[in-house]
């Protein structure tokens, strides 16, 4: 049965609320925006046709209260919600209380939700349907000693993690038998803290993977497509920082394959909407099933990009009850799209998060970009929220192109006035290593001396102190004219390189 959507309400914010409010107008969507106390200078508080203040208070209080949020989609007479990512994007008991209020839930059902959302319960589903998935424990006995015993039968190196995890949290790689005590419990508590659940799972740690992740769509009517691939596997604390598409670890044999592997996941599961199949590339070419995303994804927009969709509309279409507009043979991966997430971080400091005020973001005009940014000149980024300031893509017909202009276009996306990653993202971009395609998770690790910013020691300035002052000291006893540079690194050239 397909109905109309007219009004839909974004039960998120930033940037993503904002990329589904363009799609939504572009369709002749009217639009419903949802903003805090703090966030009233912020573009989405006003983006939507009408906004509604959550008021202030914990996030429980905010964007995670179900009960209110579906109060003011009813009230202002929205037919559907958006949950973005994050926040109530992956609870089923929320999309099951939308649907029960009478409203369209843009996303799949709360039963796929249950059973995908969960780490656990979704390794052993996957398991039946014939995906491989790493080898580790993902039963209900949760006593420390039989937890032991299982990662000794899986062999050491193990990683313990949340069931209900997600952004990273909860999850332990435990080396050595004397640490698995206390890095159980460590995860247990942080999985308890971001999840309210300590349910844990342990896997076989791979240690040279790559993050291979495949987009899948799939309609009411039975019809499953797959988006093809982007990898992921630059990342920081287990969290994505660059994402690219096509894979240049992926043949078109191994395509074949992934690709299989996802639809044989979704129609095996009768999914419906936007989802992510989150795969395991080990160096011999075996992959295995990671978890699965019920949602539209931070990185959607490098698919978008090589595919030429609109991945937003497509959920919109698919919730409508439409019948996804193409066949399997119709979709191209053309070109390469990369992304880069710009964090206020500090990446010179263990990646921690930073707040302050946002003086400049600034614009670029390098062609086939797009910034996906949550925030104006003038806003303030706190920590009651996500420090993901903006996304940054760009296209190029080859990979080298779409990291040139990426590169190029970072030049100009300032963010002055806070610590962020940018210089970070463009130290990365740079590395031959990273144009060589040897994008492991462990990159940002690997490369953590050639990452660093080049800030010289002690001992490296008094040698270029002292060398200066030779240089001049020579210079002028040479009768020439002293070395005209008021700066030591300026004038040693060769010395900066080091
Ligand atoms: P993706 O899986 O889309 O690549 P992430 O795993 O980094 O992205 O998570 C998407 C966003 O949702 C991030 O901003 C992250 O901080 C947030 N997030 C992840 N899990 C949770 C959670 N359980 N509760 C709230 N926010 C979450
Ligand atoms: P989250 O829900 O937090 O996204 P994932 O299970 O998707 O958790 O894992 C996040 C990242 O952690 C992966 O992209 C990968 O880099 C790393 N990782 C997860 N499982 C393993 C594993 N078994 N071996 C090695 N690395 C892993
Ligand atoms: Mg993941």
């Amino acid at each position: 049965m397909t109905k109309k959507i007219n009004k839909i309400l974004i039960a998120n914010r930033g940037e993503i609320a904002l990329r589904v409010i363009q799609t939504a107008h572009e369709m002749g969507i009217k639009t419903v925006t949802l903003y805090t106390d703090e966030e009233i200078n912020l573009p989405h508080a006003s983006a939507g046709d009408e906004s509604f203040n959550l008021g202030s208070g914990a996030l429980k209080d905010t964007y995670l209260n179900q009960e209110k949020i579906i109060g003011i989609a009813q009230s202002c007479g929205a037919d559907a919600v958006h949950p973005g990512y994050g926040f109530l994007s992956e609870k089923s008991s929320f999309a099951k209380k939308v649907r029960e209020a009478g409203l369209i839930f843009i996303g799949p059902s709360p039963e796929s939700i249950d059973l995908m959302g969960d780490k656990k319960t979704s390794k052993t589903k996957i398991q039946e349907l014939g995906v491989p998935s790493i080898p580790g424990y993902h039963g209900d006995n949760q006593e420390i000693s039989f937890l032991m015993k299982e990662a000794k039968k899986i062999g050491l190196p193990v990683l313990i993690k949340a069931s209900a995890g997600g952004g990273g949290k909860g999850m332990r790689i435990v080396y050595d038998e004397s640490e698995f005590q206390s890095a159980l419990e460590g995860a247990k508590r942080e999985a308890l803290n971001a999840f309210g659940d300590e349910t844990v799972l342990l896997e076989k740690y791979i240690t040279s993977p790559r993050h291979i992740e495949i987009q899948v769509m799939s309609d009411q009517h039975g019809n499953h497509f797959h988006l093809f691939e982007r990898e992921c596997s630059i990342q920081r604390r287990y969290q994505k920082i660059i994402e690219e598409s096509p894979s240049p670890a992926v043949t078109p044999e191994l395509r074949k394959k992934m690709t299989e592997a996802a639809i044989k996941i979704t129609s095996g599961i009768n999914y419906e909407g936007a989802g992510t199949i989150e795969l395991i590339l080990d160096t011999d070419g075996s992959f295995y099933f990671l978890e699965m995303n019920t949602r539209l994804q931070v990185e959607h927009p490098v698919t978008e990009m090589v595919t030429g969709l609109d991945l937003v509309r497509l959920q919109i279409t698919v919730a409508q009850g439409d019948k996804l507009p193409f066949t399997q043979n119709d979709l191209k991966q053309r070109g390469h799209a990369i992304e880069v997430r710009i964090y206020a971080e500090d990446p010179d400091n263990e990646f921690l998060p930073s707040i302050g005020l946002i003086k400049k973001i600034g614009k670029t005009t390098v062609r086939d970009t797009r910034l996906d940014c949550g925030y104006i000149d003038g806003n303030a980024v706190t920590i009651s929220f996500d420090p993901m300031l903006a996304k940054l893509i760009s296209w190029g017909e080859s990979r080298e192109v779409a990291a040139r202009k990426l590169n190029l276009a970072l030049n100009d996306i300032l963010f002055l006035g806070l610590k962020t990653n940018r210089d970070y993202l463009k130290r990365i971009l740079t590395l031959p290593e990273f144009h060589n395609g040897e994008t492991y998770t462990h990159f940002v690790k690997t490369y953590e001396d050639k990452l660093q910013k080049k800030t010289p020691s002690k001992e490296q300035t008094a040698m270029a102190v002292a060398a200066f002052l030779l240089k001049k000291n020579q210079s002028s006893s040479n009768g020439q004219s002293a070395v005209k540079a008021n700066n030591v690194w300026e004038s040693l050239s060769g010395f900066r390189n080091i």
